[in-house]
């Protein structure tokens, strides 16, 4: 009953809100800074809500609320709305059907977690069903949702629970507040407000509202806004940003108002299809808008403490209006749904969703409301310019997958029928004949038949799943909508005629595209129908009969006209009428007939027919019509194939393409043939054969060889005619030997599926996905593939690359069928030479015989006639007949393969009868007498088994041998056992079972002989290839150095281990390798060449990057390049110079030639064509030339250094001290004075003898090397005055060092020999180059850097970095530990000094460090000549350590660390790694989709990218969140990667599970993500929705990379090998 509510209260709080609100809602709906947002949401819950908290519950909202909590029984429904980006999940075994969700919390708590699952993103909307009985077929409560008490009944009133007072308050103030947000929504005066609204002053302000639609595109507004409001470009992407967001408050931006504004922008965008739409409106109907949403989020939010007050908000939602009919609030709401604004819909239908949807009575009514409307609100949609999310019939999802729901609206609201009708009204476009038809559509009908194809959606809903039982008023509405559904199948029968095209091609491609959508759509559809229909007996006859009612209608006026014509052939005849497919109009949509061909099979499965055949009208079946329509369409695709239909172009071959397609053929291709099978079966098969003939236009062939000789020598059309014998005799093959249709053939669904399998796997071994794909889905996206896979298949898992991969068990290969329905020519002939190749290598024949197929249903039991009949054996003795000659065109290999298949197939069917049948009289089937009867006229050959007798052993058929003598000996079997049944002798059974062993022990002997010779061949042709290999190697040297060097390094290493006692690398005793002499051939000219120091330069491709692998401190930001002095690294590593080089060696001037000819090709291309290359000549990038490898620079081979002189004394420690630090005072003393004296002339410092220690282009290549260590280092242009040049490289040989040492560290690998080559080569330059590079500098500043390198161990001067030399071990416990603690600091430290020392002195390194192992410590310090043990150290030298280690101790930095001034550097410096990822994906995923970007508040952003370094989460590809980097706006990942991995960034995308590396603005790649499903494979785009889960071995490649500075090379890689990559604008995401 209607409730009344207190008048006087509304009139209060209208006068409440009527002050407060302008005052309140002053910034307008685009909002001003974050702060003034948070003071209005503040005063909007003060002054407005609060108050009306206090009113409903009588006391302190906190309070009182949280006591109404309490007091409440909870639904049992979990109801969480899901936002955008957030993982649901559904159960593949227990969902009733797929859009069944549970949330990430309930499915945690679920019985689904160790089912078989599926995992999506959700588009926001749609709420978790958890707690839905009907939702789920088992499991339906998660743990938190489990009822406590089962008894509750959830009938009663939960109203009953709140305090009476309370009640009628809660329906006074609903009412009024969800009134006055109606109100105000729905309002559409610009400049008043409804009585009582109106403000006490009224101010002047008006607002400029942009409305955001989904057909102007971000780049059109912000051209439009920059034009309309002269805004600069940065200020339009702000407030197109804000039209963009929508969510929280309006999508409606404020600008400075003026109606010429609106004008403009309407003018502006008018060119488009539609203009935005925009509005000027007074501030305060703004403000009351702003609000009404907010009271709205409001109410939501309320009614979640009390399902009482839920209940109470649902009565009043739906309360009549004093409009009677239609006039409930909610009514209001639904019928402006498509007027109103992106924000105001996406808040209300939540609320519908909070309270309606989440009630149980009142769903059922809001359903009822809902179907009532349908038909209008689908209307509004269709012309609506929002997405299909954010309209109000989106809501269908919510009510009609309700199993129980649909079915009472389908009962009550006769929903089937309304969706049907609603939808055929939308499409009005037809022929004279009433069909769809679309090729004359308007863009604008066009885009309503996209809308309207959401109607489908909906109808699949309601018929998702069948009932499990029937009422009879459900009989009657489903029959009824299944009639409104024929009347759409009819007008789809027949739609885009094609007729053949001769002479001239034609001119437009005919509209195709409409036609298939609207096919593809309805075939889940079509099959839901049947399926429904196999559930009732009742339901399935009266579908039957309208449907062959509707199809005679279709038929009306097939045969009128057409002349009949009487064939005969081999002593038959038939009456048909003339029709030709190549001459006369065809069709290949006829859904009507197919849909009958499904019913008919289900009588047949449900054995309708034989139980109930007085009530079906059988006898009115004709069968010739029934087959008419669906053979011209199948002889159209023969011709088609054929190539008589070239001329037609493409639409007709894309036509033919998707009527096979696995999307389409389950309700196209697949029925016809059913439908042919359902013909033949009724009819006389030689009948059925002669009318497939005519229709094939081949009848005139096979009514006389001789005639086809005279043919062959006249028609030019020879290989067409070939072919479409070859289709004929297919189409044959599959009519009888098609069985795997449960009605058709005695088998399971599961067999058909078990089928599929095995074919796709007789091709290849293919992946999970691909199996998927291959597969029809149903209507829940299901396609049985793992109930049966892995009985027919092994899964073999995938390495670090690449995917898991299903292969097919030996023993399902004798199921293989070569004329399988659904191979294409193409997968056909890849499975035939599969297959054969398979039996070849087990040592078989190659005979594919047809595998035994499954008995046929008694329905269509008389196919099989169809292989014994007169006509099929003439067929078969003319091909036989024409094999006998060689070719010559006249007939073809795959025509004779086929007819020898056919005869394969009857005899396997005759064995088959005699095996099963006890009696003789059972058999029908005689097939081995016939074809031992000579040919009949006009063939005057002889018998079939005579002619396959003479061809076994023909020369011109030996690929067809196996098959005939398997042929023979089936024969040979089935007389055999007709002996055995007939007669009683049993011996001439046996002997004739001894007769064929003994002759296939013969044959087995014979293959083994010649597997036998072919190995030997093989062997033999082995032989010469590896000897070949020999020689190539010799001539291309260069190409195998890397083979050639590790024989090399094994051998030193052997000689190493004689001598290791005495193994050093620095100092007077160290040992260089025996002076030999170093050649080297250039990869350009193929010249060999020397190393020297005087001779012609050779150089090493190298490639130089900043780097942050090793760095400890992220948040340090970029050395200024200007002032940042790097002669001493900072201990946290915050930045490196790392070089690599793929080891290849040219000559610098070769190199040079190379080099200045990439710049030319690069002009000449950008002149041409925009966009970028993968490397960037102006930064001196380019590929070397050998391997592709991204370079950008060169480092010069340098000779060996020589060993120490022997002869001389060496000095001891402490004097070379003293001499140093007298050296360095002294030289210091003049750098001082040269700086005062302000010296020009310093460059000309460098000594003649350092001058010509190398030649002029070796010196010049090491200024190349050095130039770009200091340009790529320091970001700078090139000059070469300034003092940090050799610095630079310094700083890029240590820093390589260093990150080699970590890596091999890392890979727990031996310190040397593990290398591979390239580094190796780089690393021995890097070190030699290093050591010599300082001749280029002007000795006066290398004097300046070795001073302050040295007086750190000299107190000349203080240096800020000496602190960090710190070593902090917990000393509390002793002398031992202080001692593990030192070594393993150092240790490191070690390492990369035997290294540099190796490598600069050729130095064979001991053989304990050529193996990974514990004992490195002694072996390492004897390399360095050093002692092994700080005691021995400070015993032999401490006199000189004490003043040294007292200095150190008493350094003021150093007090200043250790009482906690500054940041502290343990060392060992422990190695970067890439973040921890969840092993479970969804774990990611429901992390992100809290994520809000940074930039623009409370935004969900649209692709939350993942820092794989650091772990930052970033706002990638939008507009929110670009930053200016060097004077270029760039999104996130970009500016991210410079600050924290100093331009090289490795990225997860987690909305697409893909990883993203980006080098620099314009260079990035995808990567394959490291996390896999269950068989082995990715899923790039989330599209699949398996389970995914980290696989470490993949993600540690992944950081190998990276740790290694790899990403800019896979990155050139991928650029290099894919095109399209390059084009991509890498520096926007
Ligand atoms: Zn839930
Ligand atoms: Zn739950
Ligand atoms: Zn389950
Ligand atoms: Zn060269
Ligand atoms: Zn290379
Ligand atoms: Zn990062
Ligand atoms: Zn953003």
């Amino acid at each position: 009953e209607p409730q009344t509510y207190d008048y006087d209260l509304q009139q209060e709080l209208y006068h409440h809100l009527s002050v407060y609100i302008p005052r309140v809602f002053c910034l307008g709906p685009s909002g001003g800074s974050s702060r003034e947002e948070q003071r209005e949401e503040l005063a909007c819950q003060l002054l407005l809500l609060a108050p009306l908290e206090w009113l409903l519950v009588g006391e302190e909202p906190a309070t009182g609320l949280a006591l109404l909590q309490e007091k409440n029984h909870p639904s049992l429904l979990c109801g969480h709305v899901f936002k955008v980006g957030q993982p649901t999940y559904s159960c593949r075994e227990c969902a009733a059907d797929s859009t069944c969700v549970l949330c990430m919390q309930c499915f945690l708590g679920s019985v689904h977690k160790d089912h078989r699952y599926r995992m999506t993103t959700s588009g926001g909307g749609g709420f978790c069903d958890c707690g839905d009985p009907e939702a789920w077929k088992t499991g339906p409560y998660c743990q938190k949702h489990t009822p406590a008490d089962s008894s509750r009944d959830h009938k009663e009133d939960p109203v009953a629970h709140l305090p009476p007072d309370m009640v009628a308050r809660a329906y006074s103030i609903f009412f009024i507040i969800l009134k006055y947000a109606v109100d105000m929504l729905t309002w559409e005066q610009e400049d008043q407000l409804p009585p009582g609204l109106e403000p006490l002053e009224r101010r002047d302000t008006y607002y400029c509202m942009l409305f955001n639609d989904e057909v102007h595109t971000y780049e059109q507004v912000i051209y439009t806004l920059q034009k309309a409001v002269s805004c600069s470009q940065k200020e339009a992407v702000s407030f197109a940003t804000t039209v963009d967001r929508d969510v929280s408050t309006t999508d409606s931006t404020t600008l400075s108002t003026s109606y010429s504004t609106a004008n403009s922008m309407h003018r502006n965008t008018s060119r488009q299809s539609k203009p935005l739409r925009v509005q000027v409106m007074h501030s305060s109907v703004v403000a009351h808008q702003c609000f009404a949403l907010k009271a709205l989020s409001w109410l939501g939010q309320i009614i979640q403490y009390s399902d009482g007050l839920r209940r109470i908000l649902c009565q009043v939602g739906l309360q009549k209006g004093p409009e009677g009919e239609n006039s409930s609030l909610v009514d209001r709401l639904m019928l402006n749904d498509s007027k109103m604004w992106k924000g105001a819909r996406n808040i209300y239908h939540q609320l519908l969703m909070n309270s309606l949807l989440m009630d149980l009575k009142y769903k059922k009514f809001f359903a009822i409301k809902f179907a009532k409307k349908y038909e209008r609100l689908q209307c509004d949609y269709v012309k609506d310019d929002h997405d299909r999310e954010l309209s109000i019939t989106d809501l269908s999802i919510q009510m009609f997958t309700v199993p129980s729901l649909a079915r009472m609206l389908m009962v009550e609201e006769n929903l089937m029928t309304t969706i049907i009708r609603t939808f055929v009204d939308h499409l009005r476009h037809r022929d004279p004949q009433g069909r769809f038809q679309f090729d004359r559509y308007t863009a604008q009908q066009a885009f309503k038949f996209g809308r309207v194809q959401s109607l489908i959606g909906d109808l699949k809903y309601i018929l998702i799943s069948p009932p499990s039982e029937w009422s009879d008023p459900l009989r009657l509405k489903f029959v009824e909508g299944f009639d409104a559904f024929l009347d759409l199948l009819k007008c789809m029968q027949g739609m885009d005629p094609v007729v053949r095209q001769v002479g001239q091609h034609i001119e437009m491609e005919p509209e195709w595209e409409a036609a298939f959508t609207l096919q593809m759509k309805l075939t889940h559809i079509i099959s839901m129908t049947q399926e429904w229909c196999s559930t009732d007996e009742h339901v399935l006859i009266e579908a039957y009969k309208k449907c062959l009612s509707a199809l005679s209608q279709c038929h009306g006026g097939l045969s009128d006209g057409e002349q009949s014509i009487s064939l005969s052939l081999a002593g038959h005849s038939v009456d048909t009428f003339r029709y030709q497919v190549s001459q006369e109009k065809v069709s290949i949509h006829l859904p009507v007939c197919r849909l009958l061909a499904g019913l008919h099979v289900l009588l047949s499965r449900t054995e309708v027919a034989s139980q109930f055949p007085e009530q079906l009208p059988l006898g009115e079946l004709c069968p010739h019509l029934l087959i008419e329509l669906p053979l011209r369409c199948l002889v159209l695709c023969a011709q088609v194939h054929a190539g008589m239909w070239r001329r037609n172009g493409f639409s007709l071959i894309n036509q033919i393409y998707y009527y096979h397609n696995v999307k389409c053929r389950m309700e196209m291709f697949d029925k016809d043939i059913i439908m042919l099978q359902v013909g033949a079966s009724m009819m006389d098969p030689n009948h059925f054969l002669m009318i497939v003939l005519s229709r094939f236009e081949l009848f005139h062939i096979f009514s006389s060889v001789d005639i086809r000789k005279r043919y062959r020598e006249a028609n030019k059309d020879l290989v067409q005619q070939n072919t479409l014998i070859e289709e004929m005799l297919h189409l044959i093959i599959m009519v009888v030997g098609e069985r795997y249709v449960p009605g058709v053939g005695q088998v399971e669904p599961f067999d058909e599926v078990r089928r599929e399998i095995i074919h796709q796997l007789a091709i290849r071994p293919m992946a999970h996905s691909e199996l998927v794909k291959a597969l029809p889905e149903n209507g829940n996206k299901e396609t049985g593939l793992e109930q049966v896979i892995d009985s027919v298949a092994l899964f073999k898992k995938p390495g670090v690359t690449g995917r898991g991969l299903y292969e097919l068990r030996p023993d399902w290969y004798k199921h293989f069928n070569l004329y399988f329905h659904h191979y294409t020519r193409a997968d056909q002939s890849k499975a035939e030479e599969a297959q054969r190749k398979l039996r070849r290598q087990v040592g078989e024949d190659t005979a594919l015989p047809p595998p035994v197929p499954p008995p046929l249903c008694p329905l269509f039991a008389s196919l099989v006639n169809l292989l014994q009949c007169d006509m099929l054996l003439a067929v078969e003795g003319a091909v036989l007949q024409w094999a006998v000659e060689p070719s010559g065109g006249g007939w073809t290999e795959s025509m004779l393969q086929r007819a020898l298949h056919l005869v394969g197939m009857a005899l396997l069917e005759e064995q088959q009868q005699l095996e099963n049948s006890s009696t003789d009289d059972d058999i029908i089937f005689n097939y081995t007498s016939k074809i031992t009867r000579p040919g009949e006229a006009p063939s005057t050959s002889g018998s079939v088994l005579a002619l396959l007798e003479s061809l076994q052993n023909a020369p011109h058929l030996e690929v067809h041998k196996d098959m005939i003598t398997w042929i023979l000996k089936m024969v040979g079997n089935i007389k055999t056992i007709r002996e055995r049944t007939s007669s009683t002798s049993s011996i001439s059974i046996n002997q004739g079972q001894h007769v064929e062993e003994t002759m296939r022990d013969k044959d087995k002997a014979e293959r083994k002989r010649k597997a036998e010779m072919a190995r030997l061949r093989r062997e033999k042709i082995m032989a010469q290839m590896s000897e070949m290999q020999k020689h190539f190697i010799n001539e291309n040297k260069e190409l195998f150095q890397q083979s050639i060097e590790e024989l090399e390094a094994s051998t030193s290493a052997a000689d190493s281990e004689l001598t290791c006692s005495s193994q050093v690398c620095v100092g007077p005793w160290r040992m260089s390798r025996a002076e030999c002499r170093q050649l080297v051939t250039c990869i350009l000219c193929q010249e060999e060449q020397e190393v020297r120091s005087h001779g012609k330069a050779m150089v090493l491709a190298a490639f130089i990057q900043r780097s942050t692998v090793l760095s400890k401190n992220r948040s340090r930001g970029l050395p200024d390049s200007e002032n940042h002095n790097s002669l001493f690294m900072h201990p946290d590593l915050s930045m490196g110079i790392h070089t690599a080089s793929c080891g290849h060696i040219m000559h610098a001037t070769c190199w040079q030639r190379y080099f200045e000819a990439v710049q030319l090709k690069e002009q000449r291309r950008q002149q041409r064509l925009r966009g970028h290359t993968s490397y960037d000549v102006q930064k001196g990038e380019f590929l070397c030339p050998l391997c592709e490898c991204l370079s950008n620079t060169v480092i010069p081979l340098l000779p060996r250094t020589s060993p120490p002189d022997r002869s001389v004394d060496h000095p001891s420690l402490e004097t070379w001290i003293k001499t140093t630090r007298q050296q360095i005072e002294a030289l210091q003393s003049i750098y001082m004075k040269r700086l005062s004296a302000a010296d020009d002339d310093v460059t000309d410092d460098v000594t003649p003898s350092l001058r010509n220690r190398f030649s002029s282009s070796i010196t010049e290549m090491i200024n190349t090397f050095s130039m770009s260590a200091y340009k790529v280092g320091l970001k700078v242009n090139p000059n070469e005055q300034d003092p940090r040049v050799p610095v630079l490289s310094w700083s890029t040989c240590a820093y390589t060092i260093q990150s080699i040492e970590h890596l091999l560290m890392d890979e727990k690998k031996p310190l040397f020999g593990s290398l591979p080559c390239r580094q190796d080569d780089c690393l021995s330059s890097l070190t030699r180059f290093s050591a010599v590079c300082w001749t280029s500098a002007p000795l006066m500043t290398i004097h300046a850097h070795f001073v302050s390198l040295l007086s750190g161990t000299h107190q000349c001067t203080t240096n800020s970095h000496l602190e960090s030399l710190l070593v902090l071990p917990e000393v509390s416990s002793g002398w031992w530990q202080l001692w593990s603690c030192v070594k393993a600091g150092i240790l490191p430290f070690l390492r990369t000094a035997a290294l540099f020392f190796h490598y600069l002195n050729s130095s064979a390194p001991p053989a304990d460090l050529l193996v990974a192992g514990p004992s490195q410590w002694d072996a390492l310090c004897s390399y360095l000549s050093l002692p092994s043990n700080l005691l021995l150290l400070y015993q032999s030298h401490h006199t000189l350590m004490e003043p040294l280690i007292h200095r150190w101790c008493c350094h003021p930095g150093v007090r200043q660390v250790l009482q906690g001034g500054g940041a502290i550097v343990r060392f060992p410096r422990e190695s970067n790694k890439l973040i921890t990822l969840p092993e479970d994906y969804s774990v990611l995923i429901n992390q992100t989709s809290s994520f809000t970007c940074p930039r623009s508040g409370a935004d969900k952003s649209r692709a939350p990218t993942l820092c794989l370094v650091c772990g930052s989460m970033l706002c990638s590809q939008s507009y929110c969140c670009q930053t200016e980097v060097d004077g270029e706006d760039v999104g996130a990942c970009t500016a991210h990667t410079f600050t924290c991995g100093a331009g090289v960034g490795l990225f997860l995308r987690v909305r697409e599970s893909q990883v993203l590396f980006v080098a620099g603005k314009t260079k990035g790649c995808f990567y394959p993500p490291p996390y896999l499903d269950d068989y082995g494979e990715t899923d790039q785009g989330l599209k699949r929705g398996n389970p995914l889960h980290l696989c470490l071995e993949r993600y540690r490649k992944i950081e190998h990379m990276w740790k290694q500075h790899g990403i800019a090379e896979v990155i050139g890689h991928a650029q290099e090998a894919n095109q399209t990559l390059v084009a991509i604008d890498w520096q926007h995401l």
